[in-house]
């Protein structure tokens, strides 16, 4: 609903579906649902809650965290200026709003965006209070409710922004461990980082009449591949239609099927003792006040330089380096559900004398080996194949090495149909708990959700020139400066290149590439990162799984804590 005239803002408002004039006070008897047409129309986070939970049963959870610019992120306005202003018109300090409640006197925990705040874009603090109150969940042992509604990642905050759907999945896998049910309801819009992570690998997936869910945006779409959208594309009813979501829900029943799914899944509850929380690790330093690097640091090159090397055409692919710095590849195609994405390619190969499993996407070196790969952007099915790849590699013992070099996901028509969001929802959840050694290389372009589904590791480790971020230049600059001429600026705001998420511990570890560029010398390149595969994996093949699984579950969980902790460095 827009407002009409602002004196009339408090009494009447203007329905977007079908442009009735409606009285405001009968619109929220209805629940903001048009009583003409039946558009449902956003909710703030206060008011959802309010029409959700029992009344008297709710108990707001803290939200104010020690606040920072975690990048010092100035587009056109510094960050810090749009959070205010975000905080001053919504009256929230963030864009989710947490709760315990009951709801037809089943106890739960819920989490609720709020599109309003930045477009309930994901950010750290947002992060780390969606996990915090799954990790409420888990100490109460009761239910997990997140009601979604976001735009995706939040761009200021770069690459942490896109560690935080790692930490808030690996919280949404203890609960699956626990036995302890998690439902999303996806509410309109939910959209990129956020839909391809919590709020699609929970349990059950709820979309509210008339929300549209997906990876890419119908906007990035329609630009893609330049045709017009299909009828109803990312809807609610096309997405119950394709298998995506289990029921879809007008806004009037939504407490009482909640209510339902709570009682139905109640009797099931298991009632082990709570399993003790762990204690995230120590906070990152802000990367302005991180020291410099030590005596041996390559120069310095301008973001937009290193975003053009990694892309270069001439730069090994990960079939380049599975003939150079690996024996014996035998590949393994297919997801077994009907698709071998040529943008992914894995199987089997030799690491010195290891057995390992590879896991890389696969650009090409000329137009039309570029065409035939899709450019390295992966569909649900190259996730999928990927997911089935990583699943054999724990059961057989063999440990794990992914090669990252993907502009993003494939934002297309048939990708979105088929699951994108979910399909790397699930990888990123399955990689959080997958009991064998993760070693992940960004080898060139690691773009987006895209490259966090097989990114999420014991060891992340970098090539000298690759770029990683969670969102491209471009894309940022289109949407945060007046034009995308502004993506060298944008490149350079986004802290993408390896030694600044180095110092943000996004990375762990950069393998140089000879002086000018590794398309100059792929021999040295895959010379170097031969030797830096092999010294970061040995010592991970001595750690048990469990306590494997356990310390990689801390390293993705602390940068939720980034945030946090930034401020503290700065004082
Ligand atoms: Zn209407």
């Amino acid at each position: 609903m827009t407002a009409t005239a602002p004196r009339e803002e408090q009494l009447w408002s203007r329905c977007a579906g079908c442009a009735s004039l409606l009285y405001r006070k009968r619109l929220r008897r209805n629940l903001d649902v048009c009583p003409e047409c039946g558009e449902h129309a956003r909710l703030g986070a206060p008011e959802r809650l309010r029409q959700l939970v029992d009344p008297g049963s709710l108990g707001l959870m803290p939200d104010q965290l020690p606040e920072t610019d975690p990048i010092d992120f100035v587009d056109v306005l510094p960050y810090p200026h749009r959070l205010s202003a975000a905080r001053a018109s919504t009256g929230l300090s963030e864009a989710v709003v947490c709760a315990t409640a009951t709801i037809g006197g089943h106890p739960a925990v819920l989490a609720v965006m709020d599109f309003r705040f930045l477009g309930g874009s994901l950010g750290c603090a947002v992060g780390e209070l969606i996990t915090r109150a799954a990790e409420r969940a888990l100490d109460d042992r009761v239910p997990l409710i997140l009601i979604t509604a976001s735009g995706g990642a939040r761009m200021q905050e770069g690459a942490l922004s896109l560690m935080q759907m790692a930490t808030v999945s690996q919280a949404i896998a203890a609960l699956r461990e626990a036995g302890l049910l998690t439902v999303s309801v996806l509410t309109d819009p939910t959209y990129g980082g956020v839909a391809a992570s919590f709020a699609t690998n929970t349990d059950l997936v709820l979309a509210e009449s008339g929300a549209r869910m997906g990876f890419a945006g119908p906007r990035v779409i329609r630009q893609v591949t330049g045709r017009a959208l299909p009828e109803g594309f990312q809807s609610a009813d096309v997405l119950l239609r394709h298998g995506q979501v289990d029921m879809v829900v007008q806004r009037r029943s939504l407490r009482g099927r909640l209510a339902a799914l709570l009682a139905a899944t109640r009797a099931a509850r298991p009632t082990r003792p709570p399993v003790p929380r762990q204690e995230p690790a120590p906070r990152r330093e802000r990367l302005a006040d991180a020291a410099p690097a030590g005596g041996d640091t390559p120069a310095v090159r301008d973001a937009w330089d290193t975003v053009r090397l990694a892309r270069h055409p001439g730069r090994p692919t990960t079939l380049d380096y599975l003939d150079s710095v690996f024996d014996g590849f035998l590949e393994l195609h297919g997801d077994r559900l009907g698709g071998d994405c040529p943008a992914v390619v894995g199987g089997v190969a030799r690491l010195a004398d290891r057995h390992v499993m590879v896991i890389g996407h696969q650009k090409g070196h000329t137009t039309a080996e570029l065409v035939a790969r899709n450019f390295g952007m992966a569909s649900p099915a190259g996730h999928r194949k990927a997911l089935r790849l990583m699943r054999l590699a724990a059961r057989l013992g063999l440990p794990v090495i992914t090669l990252v070099d993907t502009p993003g996901a494939d934002p297309g028509v048939s990708a979105e149909e088929q699951g994108q969001a979910a399909a790397i929802a699930e990888n990123i959840l399955t990689l959080t708990v997958l009991p064998t050694p993760v070693l992940a290389v960004i080898t060139g372009e690691g773009g987006s959700g895209g490259a966090l589904a097989l990114a999420v590791a014991d060891r992340v480790l970098m090539l000298e020139n690759a770029v990683y971020s969670v969102i491209s230049p471009e894309g940022c600059a289109a949407i945060l400066w007046p034009d995308r001429s502004a993506a060298p600026q944008a490149a350079r705001a986004l802290r993408l290149t390896a030694p600044d998420l180095c110092r943000l511990g996004v990375v762990d570890e950069v393998v140089p590439e000879p002086s000018t560029a590794a398309h100059d010398d792929p021999a040295e390149t895959a010379h170097r990162l031969r030797a830096a595969l092999l010294s970061n994996l040995l010592p991970l093949l001595d750690v048990p799984p469990a306590m494997l699984v356990r310390l990689r579950r801390q390293r993705f969980r602390r940068f939720g804590m980034a945030r946090a902790g930034a401020r503290a460095g700065a004082r």
